[in-house]
C-alpha cells in the first residue's frame, strides 16, 4: 500500500527562507521510493525521520522554483551512490532539465549524467515507475513549464498539484483521484497570481471530489492565519475531508480507509 511523508509543509520565498515550515518535499513509498520536490532541508529533514537517502528510485521536480527542486542535486548523488552508479529516475519540468526562458536549468550537467533515466515532463506525459503510473498535468504558473503530477499507486490515485493558478484545465486533469493533495501558497482573501488561495483550493475540491483533500505548501501569510483554520474553511464549503498538512505527517493509503500519522513516532531521531 502507498504510503506518503511529508517532508515538509512549506512553500513560497518567505516560509522557505525562515524555514518557518520545513521544505523538504514529499515523499512516497509504495514499492519503489518517489521523492517529489525536494527543496531547501530535503536531506536533513529524511535525517530526522531516518530515511535512506541512497534508497530514493525516483526524484520528480514540478518547476524550476527552489523551494520544489533545491535539494535535487545532492539527491541524485544519493540515488546514484554518489554518482558511482547509473541508476535511478529523474522526472521534472522542461525548465528543471532544460531551462525555460529566465528559469533553470535546475541540475547541473554532472548531475545529469548520472541517473539512468532521465524525462523531461510536460502536460500529459506519462512515465511507468511500475507499481506506479504517473503521468504529468497541465499548470499555469510564472515558470509556464511548471507541471503537476498525477499518481496511480497501489493505493489508489493521488493527485498532486504543485504550484498552479486555478483553471479549468487544472481542475479537469484532477479529477477523481482518491487523495488529492494542493499547494496553497495563500490564506483567505489574500489571493496572488500562478498561486492557489483558500478560496482557489476550495472551488478545486469541491470540483475534483476526493476521497480526502489535504492542502500543503503553506506560504508565511496561511501560516499566520492558520492552515487548520483554511482546512476547514474548504471542508465546510466542499463537504470533503480536508486537513491542513504538518511537518512530518504521514497518510496510509489502506483499503478501506486514509489512516493520518506523524514519522517522527514512529522512527524518533537516533
Ligand atoms: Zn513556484
Amino acid at each position: 500500500m502507498a504510503f506518503i511523508t511529508f517532508l515538509g509543509t512549506g512553500g513560497g520565498r518567505f516560509a522557505t527562507i525562515y524555514q518557518a515550515r520545513a521544505t523538504g518535499g514529499i515523499y512516497l513509498e509504495d514499492m519503489k521510493n518517489l521523492h517529489i520536490d525536494p527543496g531547501p532541508g530535503a536531506l536533513v529533514r529524511m535525517r530526522s525521520v531516518g530515511i535512506d537517502p541512497l534508497a530514493t528510485d525516483a526524484i520528480l521536480v514540478s518547476h524550476c522554483h527552489p523551494d520544489h527542486y533545491l535539494d535535487a542535486e545532492i539527491l541524485i548523488e544519493a540515488m546514484t551512490e554518489g554518482g558511482t552508479r547509473k541508476q535511478g529516475v529523474l522526472l521534472g519540468s522542461l525548465s528543471v532539465i532544460e531551462g525555460n526562458g529566465d528559469f533553470g536549468p535546475a541540475i547541473s550537467k554532472y548531475h545529469l549524467s548520472k541517473p539512468k533515466t532521465i524525462k523531461v515532463m510536460e502536460a500529459g506525459a506519462k512515465f511507468s515507475l511500475k507499481p506506479v503510473e504517473i503521468t504529468a498535468t497541465t499548470s499555469a504558473h510564472s515558470d509556464t513549464s511548471a507541471v503537476g503530477f498525477r499518481l496511480q499507486t497501489t493505493g489508489g490515485m493521488i493527485s498532486y498539484v504543485a504550484d498552479t493558478q486555478l483553471t479549468e484545465q487544472v481542475i479537469k486533469a484532477h479529477k477523481n483521484a482518491r487523495l488529492l493533495i494542493a499547494s496553497v501558497t495563500r490564506p483567505l482573501g489574500q489571493r496572488i497570481p500562478h498561486h492557489l488561495s483558500t478560496e482557489d483550493a476550495g472551488y478545486l475540491v469541491e470540483k475534483c471530489r476526493p476521497e480526502l483533500a489535504v492542502i500543503t505548501h503553506f506560504g508565511m501569510r496561511v501560516i499566520q492565519e492558520n492552515p487548520e483554520t483554511q482546512a476547514k474553511w474548504i471542508e465546510e464549503r466542499s463537504g470533503i475531508k480536508t486537513i491542513a498538512a504538518a511537518d512530518f505527517m504521514t497518510l496510509d493509503l489502506k483499503k478501506d480507509t486514509i489512516a493520518v500519522g506523524n514519522r517522527i513516532k514512529l522512527k524518533p531521531e537516533k
